[in-house]
């Protein structure tokens, strides 16, 4: 393992990190245990729904001891750093995707993270977790004519075939768009289900009712290396800075930095740095309030999301367009200790820019941040035993779209864990199971439909 696959010491604080939690830097001992029945790698959202599953499974979980080490703060990677919109992929990625794997494939994908909308709101609703969670409409505003035409096309397609579940989808063309967005220029636009909420809390909410309940958690504890191989006892050892831990299992949650831990993904999953932000108006200011979550669709890549919080202000993702012609910056780039040259200033006056009635709102950008995402080449999730490793999981790889994967997903893997099931038997989408083939693959689907953004002339973007 090479150390610098690591996470970065010092990230720079996110809106939802700024406030300080007890759980930051919190450690169960002041040593580590040289020895559990399964270690989880990783505490965002993957690492720490999977131990809520084996807590909450009806399997032998209650005698396994079960230990969780992170490398910096507990829950300050991605999970800490993203956008908090839970919105499947409806439709948008239909065609891409089935190019690769087919349509019955991609709706077999379309209706699992459909289905986490609901499946998170009922988590956050059954424990009582306090993150602002919210049921709500995602409007897809499209800016091109071009993509929007080509959109409407796919979309329309997409009915006839009557695969794709489209009943939640409401499609509204030009002519009214703009009226409907409540957006400058819109093309048309797309609406259906989604959420949003406050990741970091809800995790580390989880991480709280974990810990009581017997979790061992360790922050500030990197996990530099994995042994080749098992011991006689059919350990697997994991070497960190404070030691070595013994583990019958274990399970990598570890996303964009996965190479960290097992190299082989080296280009499996790769980390891409994205920006996010938090736009927000002096008090008394008059604007329509906002009841959708939106993204704009600048062309085929380059898109903002934003999220309308009920504080009047709205978390803004993206900024593609600042930066992405400089391909260093974000593809490979794993540096959320700063910030991305130019994109303040693309989100300078943005909501004047772009939605009617906000022209005297006094918007303006308050925080802005970085974060690492986990993008895989084969563009979806790797999610199951690892091949050739006996015992190892790997629940990681969801391309800056992890939120309406990651509560089944992680599912899935506990039941493999616990129960010992197999991935089929966990009814998770085919498309997701990992595979010796997959890593076999030489084929860069994520590369081969990003380059164009770094080889076209600058002008263009
Ligand atoms: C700016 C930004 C905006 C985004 N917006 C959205 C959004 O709105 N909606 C959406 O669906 N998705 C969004 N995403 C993606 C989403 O945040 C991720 O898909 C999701 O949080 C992944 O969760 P995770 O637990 O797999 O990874 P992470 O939250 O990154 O957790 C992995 C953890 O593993 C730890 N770790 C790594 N290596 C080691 C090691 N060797 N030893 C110990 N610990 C280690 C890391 O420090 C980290 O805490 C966004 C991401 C970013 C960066």
């Amino acid at each position: 393992m090479s150390p610098s696959e690591l996470p970065v010491a010092d990230p720079v604080e996110s809106f939802w990190t700024a406030l300080p939690n007890r759980l930051d830097d919190f450690r169960s001992s002041e040593l580590l245990p040289a020895e559990c029945d399964v270690l989880i790698i990783g505490s965002g959202f993957a690492g720490v729904a999977t131990a809520y599953h084996m807590f909450n499974s009806t399997g032998p979980q209650s005698s396994f001891r079960t230990v969780m080490l992170e490398a910096r703060k507990l829950t300050s990677g991605a999970t800490a750093r993203n956008g908090g919109h839970i919105k499947p992929d409806t439709y948008m990625g239909a065609t891409k995707m089935a190019s690769v794997y087919g349509m019955k494939q991609v709706a077999a994908l379309q209706k699992y993270e459909t289905e986490q909308v609901y499946l998170v709101k009922q988590l956050v609703e059954k424990e009582g977790l306090d993150c602002d969670f919210h049921l709500t409409r995602a409007c897809d505003v499209i800016m091109d004519p071009v993509v929007a035409e080509q959109k409407a096309r796919e979309y329309h397609q997409l009915v006839k075939e009557g695969l794709v579940d489209t009943k939640d989808i409401a499609y509204t063309p030009k002519k009214d768009a703009e009226r409907i967005s409540g957006v400058k220029g819109a093309q048309c636009c797309f609406t259906f289900t989604a959420g949003h909420m406050w990741p970091r809390k809800m995790v580390h909410q989880m991480l709280e009712g974990l810990i009581q309940q017997g979790l061992q958690v360790h922050a500030h504890t990197p996990v530099l290396e994995i042994s080749k191989s098992r011991d006689e006892l059919g350990n697997w050892t994991v070497s960190t800075p404070r030691g070595a831990i013994k583990a019958k299992k274990l399970v990598v949650c570890t996303n964009a930095y996965t190479s960290s831990v097992l190299p082989q993904y080296k280009n499996k999953i790769i980390p891409v740095r994205g920006v996010c932000s938090r736009i927000s108006s002096p008090k008394g200011s008059k604007m329509p309030h906002l009841p959708s979550t939106y993204s704009l669709h600048f062309d085929a890549l380059q898109f903002d999301y934003l999220v309308p919080r009920t504080d009047g202000s709205i978390i803004v993702g993206g900024a593609r367009a600042a930066f992405w012609h400089d391909r260093d910056s974000w593809w490979h780039n794993k540096n959320d200790n700063e910030q991305v040259k130019d994109s303040a200033k693309y989100f300078d006056s943005y909501m004047q820019r772009y939605f009617h009635g906000w022209e005297d709102s006094g918007a303006k950008l308050e925080r802005i941040w970085t974060g690492i995402m986990g993008y895989s080449s084969d563009l979806v999730p790797h999610i199951g035993e690892v091949s050739g490793a006996p015992g190892q999981y790997i629940c990681a790889g969801f391309s800056g779209h992890g939120m309406p994967h990651i509560f089944s997903a992680s599912k899935g893997v506990a039941r493999m864990v616990v129960e010992g099931v197999s991935f089929e038997q966990t009814g998770l989408p085919a498309v997701c199971k990992e595979t010796q083939a997959r890593l076999d693959s030489t084929v860069n689907h994520m590369e081969d439909t990003l380059k164009v953004v770094w080889e076209r002339p600058r002008e263009k973007l």
